[in-house]
């Protein structure tokens, strides 16, 4: 063992190591800061630090992230001041769909207050969020680091720090993997001898392409972001976001055969096959700042770490790594921030000593912060029939097809478009749609088809 202050003989049971210096493990890594004497986040890339740059151990930054307002909310709860810290680096606060123009699958939004949804790079997230969990002295990074198996302890029973690629083990009381989509934990811990959660997965083999452009300003343009959603019988659409002031980012989304070419040339020409030209028009005329980037692998995937009677005491699994959605709904980040405040909540008031025993019940408070999200993405994956997975329930098919009423009601009543919003953005809870009010106000458009033709540009846009 070396003589590091991580691997002071005296040292672990004050000591926490988090991996992944992802959104999900830096915010956590702050919180158990209120614990625990030290906090060692054990990272994989080396960190940029002369500003926002992408890593590779984030590929997913070449896409379009929103945070919707619960995410801001919960992550300004847990690093006051930060809002202003993003906006002032560039990023946008905006309310949806107020503020963008926006093709439902049913019908055009009307250009109502829904919800606020903050739209920035992903790489000013990540780096503006580092910064302000290393004011916090506790905490500090290992970064260029790459974690490769758990630590057990004597009792069989518990996990007792990591190991670590060419570097001794990280000896901890307490472990987090927040490793993401490739976290290796059930190999982990079944080499441990311990169980391995059951996994849950649905897959509309969603496909992404992305691109950065500048855009020509227009005094005239009344819109702030552009969203064309597709739907089963025309799988294709696209957003287009503005990212840190200067850049917009282009990102294009098919199901299956559908999904969106990564070829310069092709890029436009896909554009222009969606469900309404806008976002071709918005393009046409812009400057690519980049090649596209595609992405795959976007199921949905729950590992219930949280079922499982006999994890290991000392050890959670957290963000992506326990739970992932398809990105289109974009609930990952703020699913993360919420499994945080869930975390911090159940660690408020113990011990640090109590803290390993915990685990357990940390786990199933952390995993319920992903319910409401995992209905919205795996019900809505549902009615695509290139999806693999459980099939659809009843309770699920019925509540489709409410949920259709209730994108029809969106699109033309405020008062229903300002609960939908609250549900997407996971400010409310999903049933708050099932309550009377709303049910008679969804119900009365029981005659406005849920799938019209669709219209290029919405009546309060005008022509392009
Ligand atoms: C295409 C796409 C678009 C998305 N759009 C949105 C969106 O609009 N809104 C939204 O809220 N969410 C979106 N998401 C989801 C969001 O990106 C994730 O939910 C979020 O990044 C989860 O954070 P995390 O910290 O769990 O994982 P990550 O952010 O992936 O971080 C994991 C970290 O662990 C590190 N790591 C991995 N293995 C090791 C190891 N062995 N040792 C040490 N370190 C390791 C990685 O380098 C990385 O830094 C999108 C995802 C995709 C794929």
């Amino acid at each position: 063992m070396d003589d590091t202050p991580d691997n002071h003989p005296e040292s672990p049971r004050d000591h926490a190591v988090v991996l992944g210096g992802g959104l999900a493990g830096l915010l956590a890594a702050r919180v158990l800061a209120e614990r625990f004497a030290r906090v060692t986040v054990v990272e994989r890339d080396e960190l940029p630090t002369e500003g926002p740059a992408f890593r590779p151990g984030v590929p997913q930054s070449r896409h379009a992230h929103v945070l919707w307002s619960r995410g801001v909310e919960v992550i300004e709860e847990l690093l006051p001041g930060i809002t202003d810290k993003l906006l002032a680096g560039g990023a946008a606060l905006l309310d949806s769909p107020k503020d963008f123009l926006w093709l439902s699958p049913a019908d055009w939004f009307r250009p109502v207050p829904g919800a606020r949804i903050l739209l920035g790079s992903r790489e000013l997230l990540d780096w503006t969020v580092r910064g302000e969990v290393l004011r916090e002295r506790r905490v500090r990074i290992r970064d260029g680091c790459s974690a490769i198996g758990l630590v057990g302890g004597p009792d069989g029973r518990s996990v007792t720090g990591v190991r670590l690629r060419g570097a001794d083990p990280l000896r901890a009381a307490f472990v987090v993997d927040a490793t993401g989509r490739t976290s290796k934990t059930p190999s982990w811990l079944a080499e441990l001898g311990h169980r391995t959660p059951q996994t849950t997965r649905y897959d509309s083999h969603l496909g992404y392409s992305s691109r950065y452009f500048t855009i020509p300003s227009d005094p005239a343009r009344r819109w702030h972001g552009l969203y064309v959603q597709g739907r089963p019988d025309s799988p294709r659409g696209g957003v287009l976001v503005p990212v840190d002031g200067e850049r917009w980012l282009a990102t294009l989304i098919g199901n299956g055969e559908h999904a969106p070419p990564t070829g310069d040339e092709e890029f436009l020409g896909f554009a222009r096959g969606l469900r309404s030209p806008a976002m071709y028009d918005a393009l046409r005329g812009a400057t690519p700042l980049s090649s596209p980037t595609g992405f795959r692998g976007t199921a949905n995937e729950w590992r219930h770490y949280e079922r499982l009677t006999r994890g290991p005491a000392g050890f959670v699994v957290i963000g992506d790594a326990a739970c992932r959605f398809n990105p289109v709904y974009g609930h990952g980040m703020t699913v993360a921030a919420l499994a945080v405040a869930a975390l911090r909540k159940e660690i408020h008031s113990m011990d640090t000593a109590a803290v390993p025993a915990a685990a357990a019940r940390i786990q199933r408070r952390t995993a319920a912060a992903a319910e409401a999200a995992w209905q919205i993405a795996t019900s809505e994956d549902l009615r695509y029939p290139e999806t693999e997975g459980p099939p659809a329930d009843r309770t699920t098919r019925v509540l489709q097809r409410y949920m259709s009423r209730v994108m029809v009601g969106a699109n033309t009543d405020p008062a229903i478009a300002g609960r939908f919003f609250g549900v997407l953005s996971l400010s409310t809870p999903p049933n708050t749609l099932l309550g009377p009010s709303t049910m008679l106000r969804v119900l009365s458009k029981w005659r406005t088809p849920t799938a019209p033709p669709t219209t290029a540009y919405p009546a309060h846009h005008g022509p392009p």
